[in-house]
């Protein structure tokens, strides 16, 4: 499963990974989460987006 990070999956302050809090999904395909950084307390959202989780066609001729 591939997902693309618009926002940042890491700590923008300290670099540690992040926990995710809350996770929303929309009508768009994208899915907005809400991160904090256990290390520093720092919150934010990174939106991923959906439509890269889905697997090209492979079945052209
Ligand atoms: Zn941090």
């Amino acid at each position: 499963m591939t997902t693309t990070y618009t926002g940042a999956k890491l700590c923008p302050k300290c670099g540690c990974d992040t926990n995710i809090y809350d996770s929303r999904v929309t009508l768009e395909g994208t899915v907005t989460r809400r991160r904090r950084c256990p290390s520093c307390g720092t919150c934010y959202e990174t939106v991923e987006h959906f439509h890269c989780i889905i697997p090209p066609k492979k079945n052209r001729k």
